[in-house]
């Protein structure tokens, strides 16, 4: 069994192309992830039994004026595969800690600050806050670790490709809406 890993969310549509999707080209920089909407606050739980191998600042207002303070944790699941559960306001578990499936892990953190958000902001967050979004869960998936890059900030790649042990979660996360629904 594996759990959605935020129970309410606005849907478990993840976006295919477009804003939100993996690999989104972003003119300078590619979405490492993808992005899941949700109401600020809303639980996110652990997809899979696994352990906590990273968690840490994932989003600073020093980094960019229009983030606020974000974290993220990373799971490895029993597969191997590691989850990484980003944009929290809040995690409830530390590195090391074994975890269940359907456990708590954290909430959603609002990411984006609207009101340091101006016509300097890179195009695509412009477009975020014209569209009303600024909290999700950003995820991503692993074969295998790092989970933590060079040229790596805030969900979005700087260099030309993704790295190796970086997988598009796309599949993955539909096969458990499809469980879930
Ligand atoms: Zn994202």
């Amino acid at each position: 069994m594996k759990y959605w890993p935020v129970p309410d969310s606005y849907s478990k549509n993840i976006p295919l192309n477009g804003p939100g999707s993996f690999a989104e080209d972003r003119g300078d920089r590619h979405h490492s992830g993808v992005d899941i909407y949700a109401s600020k606050g809303s639980v996110v739980v652990s997809i899979e039994d696994g352990i906590v191998v990273a968690e840490d600042i994932f989003t600073t207002p020093g980094k960019n004026p229009y983030w606020f303070m974000t974290r993220f944790v990373a799971i490895k699941n029993g597969s191997g595969q590691i989850c990484k559960y980003c944009e929290l306001e809040d995690v409830s578990v530390k590195r090391g800690d074994k975890v269940k499936g359907g456990q708590v892990i954290g909430h959603v953190g609002s990411v984006l600050d609207f009101n340091n958000i101006d016509q300097g902001s890179p195009l695509y967050i412009q477009k975020m806050k014209e569209s009303g979004v600024k909290s999700m869960l950003h995820f991503e998936l692993y074969a295998k670790g790092p989970v933590v890059f060079e040229n790596y900030c805030g969900g979005n790649c700087f260099s030309s490709g993704l790295p190796d042990n970086l997988l598009d979660p796309t599949e993955y996360l539909l096969s458990i809406a499809k469980s879930n629904a």
